[in-house]
């Protein structure tokens, strides 16, 4: 397999969690398995842990988890038939009180709130936007509407207001049990969806700590931007998480589609430049759901998140229900590994109007620096909290980076970063012992040869977090 820098997030379905299927799915370029909260139970959810682990064993390849939460449910309720086709220009109207099922002129909400959270003139989108609906009156708990773009709408589809502006909490009960289940399973990143400002995300945090005292294990924070409201908030929700995900799906809905393709370019420069990690998801390659070849629209679509730097590209229905999620992989690597040739990079630029305080930063961008102008075969960073590797993988750069650990956890985290490839080795408290055999490591396995240079950074005390003091210029003998 061709050498790949942007890493892959497939979301776990009944038509991904075959063993021997998610062998080789993991095989053939999955860095990342996203388990989807919005269904089934937490023991499901343990189970298909487990599943992962024992997957990316039998490969020899960590592989992260990312633990989605389902975030809070605005939708219709269920229809006596299942179905109802609304054509444009009827009247139907959406009933909080309504306690039989839906019809053509009326159905119940999941979410109660509703009536009291839109007025005259709002327009509502149900099932992600193929529906348009216009207020004409709120009375008690009946919203009047008049259908502006029709079609089928089924059971418990969701409701979106353009604009944004609904106020149901970014984490529900259900969350913050699943918050638990998460911690117990050792996911290595939490998604919360929905989040409107940095408090969502600080409760997250502060339930994850609660859970991590528990279970001794501390999962990373994704913000999924997903709410028109977030755009305004966009760096302060950032500054409380350790990464975000362009959330295309429901954003498209809240603030139309057009503006979401400069909103991940901003948002993917925003992350890279606060050193948080960015997954670009929904949609990607959404035509190999029923086809075995993507279109040339949806090429493009992963070629662009590649070259707006993103860490990670996302699959959602694609893997988890559609019929070709093997093929769809290996389609999504070989377009991630094209996009990389093309990258148009400028360290020095990069570089300017930046100070690093930090010692461990200032090694962290030395070694980057040096590499690139060296022509060095490899960065490697001797890391334990992983900052290190963090840091170099937020700047472009073509000499790949590996991040050699002692801490599982730690590998697991840095399976999301770009351009990092994690690699597991025992701990030595000697630097000059430590970094023999980190060299014996990268040499047993193909990384360098004799007479490549690398850079290695490490810290002494060897093993201590935050400690990375040291950078060594390397020719292989
Ligand atoms: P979802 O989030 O798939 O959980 O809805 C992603 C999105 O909205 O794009
Ligand atoms: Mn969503």
């Amino acid at each position: 397999m061709p050498r790949r820098a942007t890493k892959i997030v497939a979301t776990l379905g009944p038509a991904s969690s075959e063993p021997a299927l998610l062998e080789q799915m993991i095989r053939a370029g999955v860095n990342v398995v996203r388990l989807n909260f919005s269904h089934g139970t937490s023991q499901d959810h343990i189970d298909r842990a487990a599943l992962v682990r024992e997957a990316a064993k039998r490969v020899g390849r960590e592989v992260g988890i990312i633990a989605d939460l389902q975030g809070p449910k605005i939708r219709v309720g269920k229809f006596a038939k299942g179905r109802v086709l609304l054509e444009p220009g009827q009247k139907f109207v959406l009933d909080a009180a309504r306690t039989e099922l839906g019809d053509v002129q009326a159905v119940g909400l999941d979410y109660k709130a509703l009536p009291r959270e839109v007025k005259v003139g709002d327009v509502l989108l149900l099932n992600d936007g193929l529906i348009v609906i216009a207020v004409d009156a709120v009375r008690g708990e009946a919203i009047h509407t008049t259908v502006k773009l029709g079609g089928e709408l089924s059971n418990n589809k969701g409701i979106n207001k353009q604009g944004g502006g609904l106020s149901a909490p970014a984490l529900t009960a259900k969350d913050m049990d699943d918050i638990r289940t998460a911690v117990a399973l050792q996911a290595d990143y939490v998604a919360v969806s929905f989040p409107k400002s940095a408090t969502d995300m600080e409760m997250a945090r502060q339930l994850c700590n609660v859970a991590a005292a528990e279970h001794g294990h501390r999962p990373g924070l994704i913000a999924k931007i997903e709410r028109a409201e977030a755009i305004p908030k966009l760096l302060e929700i950032l500054l409380a998480s350790d990464g975000i995900m362009v959330a295309r799906g429901d954003l498209a809905v809240e603030v139309g589609n057009a503006l979401v393709p400069g909103l991940q370019k901003r948002m993917i420069r925003l992350a890279r430049d606060h050193d948080k990690v960015v997954i670009t998801a929904t949609q990607m390659m959404e035509s190999m759901i029923t086809n075995p070849v993507p279109t040339r629209a949806e090429v493009s679509d992963v070629a662009n998140a590649v070259l707006d730097g993103t860490d990670a590209v996302m699959l959602s229905a694609e893997t988890a229900t559609g019929r070709y999620p093997l093929e769809t992989v290996i389609e999504m690597a070989k377009i991630c590994h094209a996009a990389e040739g093309h990258e148009d990079f400028k360290l020095e630029a990069d570089f300017t109007g930046k100070t690093f305080k930090r010692i461990d930063q200032s090694i962290a961008m030395g070694a980057l620096f040096t590499a690139h102008h060296l022509g060095a075969k490899a960065i490697v960073a001797m890391t334990d909290s992983g900052a290190t590797a963090l840091w170099m993988s937020r700047h472009l750069i073509q000499v790949p980076i590996y991040a050699l650990t002692a801490k599982v956890t730690t590998q697991r985290k840095m399976t999301l970063y770009r351009n990092v490839r994690p690699l597991f080795i025992g701990t030595s408290a000697d630097r000059d012992t430590a970094l023999a055999e980190a060299e014996i490591y990268l040499k047993t396995r193909g990384i360098v040869q004799s007479g490549d240079i690398y850079a290695i950074t490490c810290g002494e005390p060897m093993g201590a977090p935050g400690g990375t003091n040291m950078l060594k210029i390397c020719q292989v003998s």
